[in-house]
């Protein structure tokens, strides 16, 4: 069984959802705003392609459930995906009320309607069929519970096998408490287990198990999905400071309460990066109280990964923003604590890199930054432990799992992959996507073997 003892998990009110949900009536005057165009430009910016002129439809005439209904045919995380898809980029862009005014809150009405499910408690559950097979999944991320979800709901017995100590990958310990509740992650768990879905949480597949012991253990198929949370390191002197922090550790600490000796009051912090986990660890360690937070970024705002809200929702939490600048090396004390970071301003040089403008050291530009904590927040690898030992599985030069486009099926019959693993970090949507794919696949795979 999965851990969902929430009482071990620490939740604090500095950590509450930033975005408050919509009422009723706010969602139906919302829904209402839709034009329900003919050609639904949304849906192309969806990767789970979601019905949204649909569901919208159903919100506006005060059919929740059907909304609901209408979503889940597409995506099984309307709760998790309506909070944290980057609709910006993705349903909201292509939306004909953008051109000339707001578009249509997509995520929040997809949020709403999930919400009003699970409040109201309504949810029919429906099944196929039941196959006398079972399947393994590796990883309980996005990606393996979409693959569960569709596996059980065509009628195999699934085994989630997850490493730490709650299911949920990245929506448990990386995405913080204030952008997404754990109360979500915990409940798609929940209703997982409900419907059948058995979760063996702190069993590490590569060390306990190996996947050849899964197949031969009678698993028709497996899906690994083990993402892509593993951290990089830049290499520089000093890492080794007591007060050096990985972001995901870090993240993965402050979710099971831990964090208290990581971050305290008088800290000044040192974020290192400018995706969105570095947003996520800068914001987070604001709300910890740390005296001040700096974020360390190489080039200029302007070529920031990070989203625009996270940037501003950092910037309306008080962090500082220092562009242009790298670090050299971390200076430590004679305790072995860091001090300070040294960095060198950088500048913008005419050619092209990755088809960014490419950025060098100013001479003689270093400089110290008092300090007491480092989080890096520089990039992850895939997490391929699982298959460490595996030769028949093949990755590529980045060390991600090579899989077959349409199935993805591995260089091994009867093992998938999908998710971070696969594509490196990426979004949830498409861990979803890869998930539902990947268990459409091993259906066909089982039933053409028929054994
Ligand atoms: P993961 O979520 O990484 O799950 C992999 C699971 O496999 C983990 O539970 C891990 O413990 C388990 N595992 C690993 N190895 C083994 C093993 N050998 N045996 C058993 N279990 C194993 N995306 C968005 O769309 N929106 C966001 O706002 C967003 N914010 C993010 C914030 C942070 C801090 C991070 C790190 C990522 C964020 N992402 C976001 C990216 C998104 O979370 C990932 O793309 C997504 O979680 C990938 O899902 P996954 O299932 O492939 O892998
Ligand atoms: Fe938008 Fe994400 Fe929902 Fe698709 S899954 S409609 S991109 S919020």
């Amino acid at each position: 069984m999965s851990n969902t003892n929430k009482s071990q998990y620490k939740k604090d009110e500095v950590f509450s959802e930033i975005l408050v949900g919509y009422t009723e009536e706010m969602a139906i005057n919302e829904a209402k705003r839709c034009l329900s165009c003919k050609t639904k430009p949304c849906m192309k910016g969806c990767p789970l392609s979601v019905d949204i002129p649909e569901f919208i439809k159903y919100i506006a005439n005060g059919e929740f459930y059907k909304a609901y209904t209408k979503i889940r045919e597409k995506n099984v995380m309307p709760a998790i995906c309506g909070r944290v898809c980057n609709q910006k980029c993705q349903c909201e862009k292509n939306c004909v009320r953008g051109i000339k005014g707001q578009p249509i809150t997509i995520g929040r009405l997809e949020r709403f309607v999930a919400d009003w499910v699970r409040e109201n408690e309504k949810e029919e559950i429906l099944k196929e069929n039941k196959i006398n097979k079972k399947v393994a999944i590796v990883g309980s991320g996005p990606s393996g519970l979409a693959c569960a979800e569709h596996m059980i709901m065509y009628g195999y017995d699934v085994v989630i096998f997850e490493k730490s100590h709650f299911a949920g990958g990245v929506l448990m310990y990386g995405i913080p408490e204030f952008r997404l509740p754990k109360d979500i992650v915990f409940h798609q768990v929940k209703r997982l287990e409900n419907m059948g879905v058995k979760i063996k949480t702190d069993v590490t597949i590569g060390k306990e198990y190996s996947i050849d012991d899964l197949l031969k253990d009678g698993f028709s198929a497996v899906y690994i999905a083990t993402g892509a949370f593993v951290p990089r390191y830049m290499n520089i002197d000093g890492e080794d400071s007591i007060g050096v922090y990985q972001a995901n550790d870090f993240l993965a600490n402050v979710k099971v309460g831990n964090s208290c000796d990581i971050i305290s009051q008088n800290d000044i912090v040192a974020v290192i990066g400018g995706g969105n986990v570095a947003m996520d660890v800068a914001r987070t360690a604001k709300r910890m109280n740390a005296s001040c937070v700096y974020v360390i970024y190489r080039r200029s705002e302007f070529y920031m990964p990070a989203r625009r809200e996270e940037i501003d929702g950092a910037k309306q939490d008080g962090v500082i923003f220092r562009f242009l600048e790298n670090p050299k090396r971390i200076i430590k004390d004679e305790a072995g604590k860091v001090c300070e970071i040294e960095c060198v301003n950088m500048e913008f040089e005419d050619t092209d890199c990755d088809g960014r403008r490419k950025v060098v050291e100013v001479k003689n530009s270093e400089h110290r930054i008092k300090v007491n904590k480092v989080i890096f927040a520089i990039g992850q690898y895939s997490n391929t432990f699982a298959i460490d030992n595996v030769d028949d599985i093949k990755t590529n030069d980045f060390g991600c799992i090579i899989v077959d486009e349409n199935t993805n099926q591995t260089t091994k019959s009867g093992v998938f992959a999908g998710g971070d693993v696969v594509t490196g970090a990426a979004t949830v949507a498409l861990a979803v996507k890869a998930g539902k794919n990947a268990a459409r696949h091993m259906d066909h795979y089982i039933k053409k073997l028929g054994n």
